[in-house]
């Protein structure tokens, strides 16, 4: 069973300034298809970390943004529980 996840949900935050990152609805989905990162591979573990924002850097327009998986504590691939529910 697929799980929808919505890429639009994701966390931004801006690597700078540590400020969470609020851009157009969207974007988020515009971005990873230009990284090649497949929305479906995602989940609410991750968050998007954009080199520089709007607001510490106002004179750029775009930024490079990299995805971070949260869950990374452990070395090797520990198999996920499924969701029980
Ligand atoms: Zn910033």
């Amino acid at each position: 069973m697929t799980r929808k996840f919505d890429p639009e949900l994701l966390y931004v935050e801006c690597s700078r300034c540590g400020q969470p990152v609020l851009w157009q609805y969207g974007t988020t989905t515009k971005l990873l298809n230009l990284a090649g990162i497949d929305p479906a591979s995602l989940d609410e573990r991750c968050v998007i970390m954009s080199e520089g924002c709007p607001g510490c850097t106002p004179d750029k327009s775009s930024f490079t943004t990299q995805v971070i998986r949260l869950n990374k504590e452990k070395e090797g691939r520990r198999p996920m529980p499924a969701t029980a529910n």
